[in-house]
């Protein structure tokens, strides 16, 4: 009751956040844009810097061709309509068979969704079961959801942080964006801490008792979230659509995210949720699950340190480096649809914690041996995920810097340049080798009594594959023939010598 009444407060207090500081906040970072389009800053693709030309943020005079700025979409990715119809229907039954599925008597996830399935199949189950079971659900988990939710936002609105512009959009203009996820983050965790300081373990063991209950409270913002945006892109004045996104097939659109760039005044809704939800919500649930272990141990073992501390560096260097999202390919191409919300709002939190609640049901001490191994692995997937990706960066906007002024590069006809050697010249996607060996990291940790804790680095290394291919047919028909000569002189994909 105390919890659910503090953050029925904490979600007035959001409110009246927002709407008093969405007038004020649209003023202030409108400033700020001016300071900033003004500021002479390397243009992030090609180094140069940027000047007077269409770079500038201000809106261009002449009416645009809507039509010509949003073409149909002729291309299917994913399946198509099917495909998209697959994940939006089957991935949220992933996500309830494992939050469902894996308790402190076993992790069968699949084993006991087959059991339900086949029990509904074979007509063991009444309507009036179901609804029981639908009446179980515990809608304070929605309100703890919604009150973590509220939090972030207003941390990310009220917070001062840097502006800076993004990537050049179709109609020439360049939208401004707030970076403060690490400051905000720390301000959160260290007023959250604070305020259940008085409560001690209540929270984080509320959370490991109702995992099963907030897994659906996520998806149910997910969803909330994704039919929000499509409705929103028909409704009002024409915006930006993603040149993916605009098939015309509701099922798809939806799916794969219709507008580009949605935002609710300066609020970049896309921007927000690519970080910050689903990174933090993931380490608040490992923080949670570390201290589920050491309210039944009185301690928490190595596997459950080595875990949370490899899963923080990962989540605080993304916010650490938010600057470099701006360049990716969910932002800069993707539009956003229930791909991206439900992935950030409901997948990243509670499919990626699984191996700290694992932990949490099943602790394991591992031997020095293991530790020494484990952490190896880590530490060569950072160095390798870290130097390649700040590498590119530091390229794209100072290729003066002398850590990359002396790499090979291709000019492209499409104006960017394209590294060639140091790690671009090893592998086109050798940052997502670094990533995969963390992900192994981050596995290992819970040993080998149960396949299920390894489901992540399975599932990674299939979404990392595929989503090479994604970029290589972006970069294929962005650059053409330029994009062939660099394929033929950096001839891996994603392993050195093998793939
Ligand atoms: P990348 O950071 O790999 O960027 C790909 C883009 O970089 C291309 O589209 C192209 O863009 C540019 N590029 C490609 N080759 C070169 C080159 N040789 N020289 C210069 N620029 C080049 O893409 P992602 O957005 O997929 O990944 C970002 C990071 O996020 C990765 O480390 C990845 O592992 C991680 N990630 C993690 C996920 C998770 O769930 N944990 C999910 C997805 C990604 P341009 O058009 O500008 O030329």
């Amino acid at each position: 009751m105390r919890a659910r009444a503090s953050f029925t407060k904490e979600f007035c207090v959001f409110l009246h956040l927002i709407m008093g500081k969405q007038k004020k906040g649209s003023a202030s970072q409108n400033v700020q844009a001016s300071k900033t389009a003004s500021r002479s800053q390397p243009n992030a693709n090609t180094g140069k810097p940027k000047g007077s030309d269409s770079d500038s943020v201000s809106v261009k005079q002449e009416p645009l061709d809507w039509k010509k700025l949003n073409p149909k979409t002729e291309h299917y990715e994913f399946g198509g309509p099917f495909g998209a119809f697959a994940m939006i229907t089957l991935l949220p039954v992933l996500v309830l068979a494992f939050a469902f599925g894996c308790d402190s008597t076993g992790y069968d996830p699949l084993h006991r969704l087959y059991a339900f399935a086949s029990d509904i199949v074979q007509g063991n189950f009444s309507w009036e079961m179901l609804s029981s079971l639908a009446a179980s659900w515990k809608p304070s988990s929605l309100l703890w959801f919604l009150g973590f939710l509220a939090q972030i936002i207003t941390y990310s609105i009220a917070m001062p942080g840097e502006t800076v512009q993004g990537t050049k959009l179709r109609d020439g203009t360049r939208l401004t964006y707030k970076l403060n996820a690490l400051s905000a983050a720390q301000t959160g965790f260290m007023i959250s801490m604070l305020s259940h300081k008085s409560q001690g373990l209540y929270a984080p063991l509320w959370v490991y008792h109702n995992f099963p209950h907030l897994a659906v409270a996520s998806l149910i913002v997910a969803f909330a979230v994704s039919i929000g945006v499509y409705v929103a892109s028909f409704i009002g004045k024409p915006r930006l659509l993603a040149l993916g996104g605009n098939t015309g097939n509701p099922i798809y659109d939806f799916m794969i995210g219709r507008e580009l760039n949605p935002r609710i005044g300066n609020f970049d809704l896309k921007f927000f949720t690519e970080l910050r939800p689903g990174l933090l919500g993931w380490l608040v649930i490992d923080i949670c699950m570390a201290f589920k272990q050491y309210a039944t141990l009185n301690r928490v073992t190595n596997s459950m340190i080595l875990v949370v501390a490899f899963q923080a560096i990962y989540v605080l260097d993304a916010l650490y480096n938010e600057v470099s999202i701006l360049t990716t390919m969910d932002i800069t191409t993707d539009g956003f649809g229930f791909m991206l919300a439900f992935g950030n709002l409901c997948w990243v939190p509670m499919m990626y914690s699984l191996q700290a609640r694992y932990l949490a049901d099943f602790p394991v001490d591992l031997p020095i041996i293991s530790v020494i191994a484990i952490v190896g692995i880590e530490v060569l997937g950072l160095y390798i995920f870290r130097s390649a990706n700040s590498e590119k960066d530091k390229f794209r906007t100072n290729p003066n810097d002398p850590s990359v002024k002396d790499l090979k590069y291709i000019e492209t006809k499409a104006g960017s340049r394209l590294i060639t050697s140091g790690w671009w010249g090893k592998a086109r996607h050798i940052n997502y080798l670094g990533d995969w060996l963390m992900s192994i990291a981050w596995c290992l940790p819970c040993g080998f009594n149960s396949v299920i804790p390894y489901f992540y680095c399975i599932y990674f290394a299939i979404l990392l594959i595929h989503r090479e291919r994604r970029d290589d047919d972006k970069c294929r028909k962005k650059y053409g023939e330029d994009w062939e000569k660099y394929c033929s002189t950096v001839k891996y994909r994603i392993i050195p010598g093998i793939y």
